[in-house]
């Protein structure tokens, strides 16, 4: 699963050659993501959950802050 060359969404798995949502760097190796749903499970998986509850709190007051978030990569 973890093949640099892999064309599959790290999270559902999702065929991704043909377009990505976002690509990101991790170890010696690259994340794709098809989708900012997947996107989001993620960065759960890898963040402190404080920051997490941070970013909930931001999308309920702003919901543009989510894409702005999305920028993080
Ligand atoms: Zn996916």
């Amino acid at each position: 699963m973890n093949e640099p060359n892999a064309e599959h969404c790290h999270i559902c798995g999702k065929d991704v050659s043909s377009g990505w949502f976002a690509r990101i760097r991790s170890g010696s190796g690259w994340v794709l993501l098809c989708s900012p749903k997947c996107a989001m499970r993620y960065y759960d998986s890898v963040r402190p959950e404080q920051e997490t509850r941070a970013q909930e709190l931001a999308a309920n007051e702003h919901p543009l802050r989510f894409l702005v978030n999305g920028e993080l990569w």
